[in-house]
This record gives C-alpha cells, sequence and structure tokens, in this order.
C-alpha cells in the first residue's frame, strides 16, 4: 500500500494520544517526536521533516489545541493540514495552452516511468476528449521507440517516431517535427517522451534542456520513481537546475518502499506533484490530491476518491446523493444495501473498502474479507420492512428476533449488522463534512 509502513507508524503515534484528555507539553514533545522518526524512517528529506516538525509542535502547543474539545483530535488536524501543505496545498491540474497543441514534455531518469506515463496520459487524455499523439523522443534506450508504440497502440492514439533516415539519432529535431506535424493535423496535444539515463548525466540534461528550448512546452513534467529512496530529492534538483520543470509526476507509489523521499518533492523544488501512477497498467494513473494523499496517509480514509469511483463505476447522480446522504445524517439502511449491491458488481471490493477510513487498521482482516458476507447482510435487510429499512431505530427486540428466523441468521448476526450501519454512516458523515472519524477499536479520538 502507498506509504503503508509510515501510516502505520503515525496511526500508531496519534492512537497513544487518543486516550489523553488535556495534552501536556511533553505530550506533544513526545509526539512530535515519533513523528519525525517516522518521516525520516520512511526518507522524507531533513529538512522538510525539520520545518513540519516544528510547525507541528508549534501550533500543537498553541491555545488552538488547548482550548480544543479534543485537543488530539485538533493535532490529528493540524498535522493532516501541514502535510497537505508539504504535498502543495491545493490540487494542481495539468495546464492546457490556449492555442492548441499543448505541448507535454516527459523528464527523468531511465526506468522512472516515462513511456509508460505517455500511455497513461495519452489514455486519460482521450478519455477527457482530447486528441493526443505521443512522440517518440528518446533515441537512446534501444526499444524505447518500439515501447511507446505499444503504449500508443493501447491508449488507441497515434506514436511520432523518426522516419529511417531522418532524424534519426537527433531528438531534437524528432520533437519539433511532431509539433509541427500536430499543428498540421490538429492533434491538441503533444506528449513528447524523452532520454533518461540510469544516472544523472551532463549529456542528459544537455539533450533534454535543447528539446525544451525547441519545443517550449506548455508543461514540462519531471517523472520521478518513488521507490528511488533519497537519491529522489538530489535527482530532482539536478533536473530542476538541468531542464526545470512545471510539475512533478510520482511513480510506482504501489511499490512497498517507504516512498517518503518522494513528500519532499513538491516542499524541496516548489513544484507541485500532478498525477500519480500506481501500476503497470494504462489505468493506474490518477491526478494528484494533496489533501486525499494526506488522509491516506493518516489513514483517515480517502471518501473522496471513494465517491468519485463510485461515481465512474455507477450513477453520478447516485453516489452525489449518497454523499449528500452522508454529509446530512439519513443515509438509510435501503441505501447501505442498494451500496452493498452495487459493491458486488464492483469485483474489486476490497480495493473500495481499504479507503474507508481505518481502514489501515483493518488491513488484516481485509486480507480476509469475506464476500459471503454481503449476501449475509442482504438477506437480513431484505427481512425487514420498508418502514425499518428507512429508520432502522424501529428494530426493536422481537423484531429482530422475527428478522433473525425470517434471514436464516441470528440476533446477534442482525445485531452486528444494525451496529456496523450505524458506525459507517458515523464515521461518514464526519468524513463527508472534512472532519477526523472516530475508528472502531481505536475508541473516542
Ligand atoms: P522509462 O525508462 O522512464 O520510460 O520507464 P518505463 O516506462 O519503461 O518504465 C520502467 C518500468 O517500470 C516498466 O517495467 C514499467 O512497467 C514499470 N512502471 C512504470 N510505472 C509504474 C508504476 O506506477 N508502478 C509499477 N509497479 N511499475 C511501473
Amino acid at each position: 500500500a502507498t506509504f503503508g509502513s509510515l501510516s502505520d507508524r503515525l496511526t500508531e503515534t496519534f492512537k497513544n494520544l487518543r486516550t489523553k484528555g488535556k495534552l501536556s507539553a511533553s505530550d506533544v514533545d513526545g509526539t512530535v517526536r515519533e513523528i519525525r522518526r517516522a518521516l525520516l524512517d520512511a526518507d522524507v528529506s531533513l529538512d522538510v521533516v525539520k520545518q513540519f516538525t516544528a510547525t507541528v509542535r508549534e501550533r500543537a502547543l498553541s491555545d488552538e489545541v488547548n482550548q480544543a474539545l479534543n485537543p488530539a483530535q485538533q493535532v490529528v488536524q493540524i498535522v493532516n493540514e501541514e502535510l497537505i501543505g508539504i504535498l502543495g496545498g491545493q490540487q494542481r491540474r495539468l495546464e492546457f495552452a490556449k492555442n492548441p497543441p499543448t505541448v507535454i514534455m516527459l523528464a527523468g531518469l531511465q526506468g522512472a516511468g516515462k513511456t509508460t506515463l505517455a500511455g497513461k496520459l495519452a489514455k486519460w487524455l482521450k478519455k477527457d476528449g482530447h486528441t493526443p499523439m505521443l512522440v517518440a523522443a528518446d533515441l537512446q534506450r534501444p526499444n524505447a521507440v518500439t515501447q511507446l508504440q505499444v503504449v500508443g497502440e493501447q491508449a488507441g492514439v497515434p506514436v511520432f517516431a523518426p522516419e529511417p533516415g531522418n532524424g534519426v539519432g537527433n531528438p531534437v529535431k524528432v520533437a519539433k517535427d511532431a509539433v509541427k506535424q500536430a499543428e498540421r493535423q490538429q492533434y491538441d496535444v503533444v506528449v513528447i517522451d524523452t532520454a533518461g539515463r540510469l544516472g544523472i548525466d551532463a549529456e542528459l540534461m544537455k539533450q533534454a534542456s535543447d528539446i525544451r528550448k525547441a519545443t517550449n512546452p506548455d508543461e514540462v513534467l519531471f517523472v520521478i520513481d518513488a521507490m528511488i529512496g533519497q537519491d529522489a530529492v538530489n535527482t530532482a534538483k539536478a533536473f530542476q537546475e538541468g531542464v526545470d520543470f512545471t510539475g512533478v509526476v510520482l511513480t510506482k507509489l504501489d511499490g512497498d518502499a517507504r516512498g517518503g523521499a518522494a513528500l519532499s518533492i513538491a516542499s524541496v523544488t516548489g513544484r507541485p506533484i500532478i498525477f500519480a501512477s500506481t501500476g503497470e497498467g494504462l489505468d493506474d494513473f490518477e491526478p494528484f490530491h494533496p489533501d486525499r494523499m494526506a488522509s491516506r496517509i493518516l489513514d483517515l480514509g480517502d471518501v473522496l476518491t471513494l465517491i468519485e469511483q463510485a461515481q465512474q463505476a455507477f450513477d453520478e447522480d447516485e453516489a452525489r446523493k449518497v454523499a449528500e446522504k452522508f454529509a446530512t445524517d439519513s443515509f438509510t439502511l435501503d441505501d447501505f444495501l442498494k451500496q452493498m449491491q452495487q459493491l458486488k458488481n464492483m469485483g474489486s471490493i476490497k480495493k473500495m473498502i481499504g479507503m474507508l477510513p481505518g481502514a489501515g487498521q483493518m488491513r488484516q482482516q481485509l486480507d480476509q474479507f469475506d464476500e459471503g458476507e454481503v449476501v449475509r447482510t442482504e438477506a437480513i435487510i431484505q427481512s425487514m420492512t420498508p418502514g425499518e429499512r428507512q429508520n432502522h431505530k424501529l428494530l426493536n427486540g422481537s423484531r429482530r428476533l422475527r428478522i433473525a428466523k425470517g434471514s436464516g441468521m441470528t440476533v446477534t448476526d442482525v445485531n452486528q449488522l444494525i451496529q456496523r450501519f450505524e458506525q459507517a454512516s458515523k464515521m461518514m458523515k464526519t468524513v463527508a463534512k472534512g472532519g477526523v472519524p472516530n475508528v472502531p477499536g481505536m475508541g473516542p479520538i
């Protein structure tokens, strides 16, 4: 999971805080120390960690926390806000040129995932109504052109590659010719894949910089493998000096490595992270949202992504209604059942649940997730009257017994279902309003 161990460490730290009422200065210091260790162990760069923990400490000791009803919760909120800050604050969208074609240049070390990203971008842009063209300006690595042609085909977009005898060996000319051709043929986005090296070298920088000068891109995306650890920061700085870039793409966030160096990049370079890649497939890719990433790391759940995925998979209006119901506390057992039935159709039920608040705590249970549970839940809810499904408070002891009999379950099963429903509604309500949820099993925070 993305930043799994960092996430576990931070959650553990907050768990200790939750048992406390008022926080003393030494509580705060202890917490800050643990956060500092967790970040450093995850490879977040020292400068970023220092600044981050200093700010969190200062805010945690201020009246803002002292006077709060629930100081621990306030501290979690502060860490969340500061984490969003180091990840770049606001979401930064890809910028398009006023006069097409928009030119997007990809730069980064070999193996960072540029060619794969070109395919992902092409597919994503196409879905969004654009007509992208890919350009093979990586003439260094054997096979790079073929590899780009393969992803281009998968994405269903054309690939501009040097013709034999014309421009071979001259990536600057290829890139320039490609932009001209895109203009003529009315492609509205040009994605230029450039060569990488295994390490930073002057020739690589010069070539990338020449391509940049020749094509005047609207976006230069620096692609960085989140798994390369501390080197990520130095590599980013080198590319910033050598080519400069307008945005960052983090790749391989699906890896189990510590990945924290990637968290430093936006702060260290002052450039926003625009996309995140989470796998080898062309769909394993999403626009980067600092706030969502922060809440994933802090295990606050990723309800917004969850809702968006639900929107894509099902009916958009339906999903929006559900989100509203959470916020206004009018989510009913009927809705719960409908959601479950839809989830069953989705297949990747685990992935969805993995994004719910507190899911990190349930990671082990998740692995044993039993889809038969859905069937049992269905049986129970379907044994209720329509009135009860609208208002679960009508379910008294004798009704619960009848429902248990009617569905072939025990009263305990029925009670557990209702308890889970109540917990879920409460959590989702808090999150839908932008708060930090109480996580079952962790006690009130
Ligand atoms: P390039 O040299 O920068 O063009 O890198 P490639 O696009 O060829 O990617 C290098 C390797 O990383 C390939 O095996 C890709 O399938 C793989 N890869 C790229 N992006 C991701 C990602 O987000 N997650 C994982 N797990 N693998 C990736």
